[in-house]
This record gives C-alpha cells, structure tokens and sequence, in this order.
C-alpha cells in the first residue's frame, strides 16, 4: 500500500469512503490488476487500534467466501464467533421471553454456520493489514473530497487540500449521506423509522452456544448476537427514537434496569460491558446506482434497516458485482467508467437490494407494534415457517447469501 504524494495522481478507480465496502473493493479490484486509490476523511489508526465496544457485524457465509478470496479472513478467523442458530420470538415487555417460534439452524443447510459474528474493530484492523500488503492500493487517509468532475475519458476528485486525482471511474462508498452521490445528481427515497438502535455489549453468566436472538417488541427489535468467547454479545435494541434517548441518558444500572425485562433470563446474571452507541435508523436508497463514471456501493447506495444484520452484506454483494464487472471489463479492453459496463453492474444488483431493503422495512413495521390482528398473523405466519422445513430451509439459504441464481464469483469463494 502506498500513501498520497503527488499532486495530479493517476489510477484506474477512485475509491472515495475507506469504511468498510471501500477497503472491500479496493482489494478485490488490486487482486485484479487495477491500480486503485481510497479516499477516507478519517485517520485509520484510531479505528483499527479501538479497544472492546462491543459493535460487531453479522457476517454472513456467503460474505465471509468474500472475505477469504481477498485475504481479509485469515486476520478475523480466530476473533469470529459461528453462528449456529438464530431464534426469533415475538416478545412482549415485562412478560420475559415468549415461547420459541422459529428456530434456524445452521445443520438444515448442512453448509457450516450461517455466518460469523465479528468485532468492528478487528474487521477494519483486517482490511488495513490487508491493504497494507498490496501494492496497486493507496490509500489517503485524512483527505475530505471536495469535488469531482466527468470530463470525457476520465474523471477526476478534488481533496479539501486542492490535490488533484485522476481515474476512469468514481466509486462512491462514503455512506448513508453519500457526497459522490449527490454531486452526481443522484436522488434517493426512502423515510425515517422514528426509532434509533441501542448499540452495546453484555457479558452474561450463562454460555450463549453460538445462538443468535431476536425478539420482535412491539417498540422496535432487540437482536442478541453472540461475540467470540461465549460469555458476551452484542446488543442491537431498537426503540422509538425519544424514549431510546431517555434510557441512553440513564446511568449503567438505569439501563441495565431498561435491558432487563426485555432480554429476560435465559443468559443468567447480566452486566454491560462495552461503550453504550446510539443510531437514527433510516431507510435511504439511491434512485440510481450509476452516473457517468460513477458508481455507488454499500451504505451509499442502500442503509437499510439492521433488523436482519445484513447492511454490510448487502454492500458485500455490491463489492462482488462491481470488482466483477469492471476486472472482466478491463480483460476484454473496455472502458471502465463507459455506461455500457456500469450498467451491467445496476441490472444486476438494483433488484435484489430493493428487494432486500422493502424485506427489512415491512419485517420491522409488521413487528414494530401492538396491533392484536398484526400479532395473530404474525404467529400464524412464523408457526408455518416452523412447521415447513423447506421454507425453513429458504429462509436460512437466504440469510447465509448463499442462495440466488447468479451469485458473483467472490460470494462463492473464488477470486476475480
Ligand atoms: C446499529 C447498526 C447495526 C448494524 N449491524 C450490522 C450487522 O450486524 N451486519 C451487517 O452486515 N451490517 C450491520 N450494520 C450495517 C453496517 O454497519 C453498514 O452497512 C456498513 O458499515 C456500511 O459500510 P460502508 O463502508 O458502506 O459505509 P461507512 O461505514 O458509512 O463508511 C463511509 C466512509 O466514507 C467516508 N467519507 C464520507 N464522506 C467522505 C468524503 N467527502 N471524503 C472522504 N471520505 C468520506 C467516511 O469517513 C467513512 O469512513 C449495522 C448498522 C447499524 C446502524
């Protein structure tokens, strides 16, 4: 990897955002023979040394193919918890945990687990390393983009620091507020939930075994997500926006107090153990995922909900279509940045996200209420599902990334 020092740089891609997706695709793309530069305003090193907080990503199988095809997984492998269940249960505060409804077991898809849950901070330390070994990657850390232009043939960004960088093609991986995006003339649709996440970690008495829980409240899902060690997971509690405000404001006993009779004691004792993060959740789609020599992944193209974990892996998937598009592109001596190659990448990543982006919306206004009518075809709905191994089956396939017709080569472990 190599750090900025010229003044007019030339490359093949531009990266702009080094959150997660970036450094994703950047990988993928120098394993390809591009020479690639990643724009982050962030400094890296205050993120890859963070100590214990307790946000952690559901990575799933399909995603963890992709980790290992660029070299990112070797440096995760001994701090990833399998998954090996996921249990939902439509819970009701104050009453503990109801029954099981629907138990997802990784042996159905006799495929290992349906994925791995991992640490923030051990997942950007992965790919730093990992960038840190390839030559036809520079990474420029600390730069804002001010602006960008499309002239023909090429495209150029501006730093806030007036350097110049030039490539064929514009990738815009900076984020639910995406700047490629809109100095693009991108617009997007989307709508606040009126709930924000509750970010933290527990360490509980009792081994968690490597099962996942979501329990639907009617206020917003709270997920259970077991960490590597047994003994701590993390917490993602989604409320409605003003009363998550008022339990963040509490002291550590106040919040536990809050926690308590929604987790129910299934673990034991349980106590926090990481930083306590708040998140505004939106759902916000771009209306477009090209421009001229632009393209847009992850976050910058869909934030979705984090109801079923799968924000990241979904840019995962954006991150396998584009390296993709543009190494096979490349070989047949194509321009990169030209509409025709774009396009390919919108067909064949704009339905599945839309799709998954409206899965996750009406999975959380289905769950995210009282409603008796809503409760009794929710119960309905999961008791088939528990009663039908194929969907069963479906359900977990889907979960994984490992089913669809046309999976990308990196989803399957093979590189481009
Ligand atoms: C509460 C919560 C829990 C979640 N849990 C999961 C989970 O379990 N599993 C999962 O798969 N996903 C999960 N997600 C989603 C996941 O966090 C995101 O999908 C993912 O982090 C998006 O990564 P990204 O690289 O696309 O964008 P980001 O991580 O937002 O990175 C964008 C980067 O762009 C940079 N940037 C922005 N503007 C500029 C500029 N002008 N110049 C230079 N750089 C710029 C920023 O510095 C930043 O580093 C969760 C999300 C939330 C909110």
């Amino acid at each position: 990897m190599r750090h900025i020092g010229r003044m007019n740089a030339q490359y093949d891609i531009l990266i702009v955002g080094g959150g997660l997706n970036g450094p994703a695709l950047a990988l993928a793309l120098a394993q390809g023979g591009a020479k690639v530069a990643v724009i982050d305003a962030r400094a890296p090193q205050t993120r890859a040394s963070a100590g214990f907080d307790g946000r952690a990503y559901a990575i799933a199988a399909a995603s963890q193919r992709l980790l290992a095809a660029i070299g990112v997984w070797p440096a995760l492998v001994g701090h990833a918890q399998p998954m090996l269940q996921i249990k939902t249960t439509d819970g009701v505060v104050g009453r503990g945990p109801a029954p099981f409804f629907m138990t997802f077991d990784h042996a159905e898809l006799g495929a290992g687990p349906m994925g791995y849950m991992v640490e923030d901070r051990h997942v950007y330390a992965g790919f730093l390393a990992a960038m840190q070994g390839q030559e036809n990657i520079t990474l420029t850390s600390g730069h804002s983009v001010a602006a960008q232009d499309v002239q023909a043939g090429c495209a150029t960004v501006t730093l806030q620091d007036g350097q110049v960088l030039t490539a064929k093609l514009i990738v815009g991986a900076d984020g639910r507020t995406s700047g490629v995006a809109q100095r693009a003339g991108i617009t997007r649709w989307g709508w606040d939930y009126g709930q924000t996440a509750l970010v933290t970690a527990i360490h509980h008495e009792r081994a968690h075994n490597g099962i996942a829980h979501q329990y639907f409240l009617p206020s917003g899902p709270l997920a259970i997500l077991p960490l590597a060690g047994g003994h701590h997971s993390s917490i993602v509690w989604s409320e409605k926006s003003a009363i998550a405000a008022q339990i963040q404001a509490l002291d550590d006993a106040g919040y536990l107090a809050a926690l308590r009779p929604r987790f129910g004691d299934f673990l034991g004792e349980i106590a926090l153990a990481g930083a306590r993060f708040t998140y505004p959740l939106n759902l916000t789609v771009a209306k477009n995922f090209i421009a001229p020599r632009v393209a847009l992944i992850g976050d910058a193209a869909h934030g979705v909900h984090p109801i079923a974990g799968q924000g990241l892996n979904l840019g995962l998937r954006d991150v396998a279509a584009l390296a993709e598009v543009l190494i096979e592109g490349a070989r047949l001596g194509l321009d990169i940045g030209a509409p025709s190659v774009l396009a390919r990448y919108e067909q064949w990543r704009r339905f599945d996200t839309t799709i998954m982006a409206l899965g996750m919306d009406g999975v959380n206004k289905l769950f995210s209420n009282d409603n008796p009518i809503l409760r009794g075809l929710r119960d309905l709905g999961m008791g088939a599902i528990a009663a039908a191994p194929s969907l069963r089956r479906a359900f977990i396939g889907k979960a994984a990334g490992v089913a669809g017709e046309g999976l990308p080569r990196l989803l399957r472990g093979e590189r481009v």
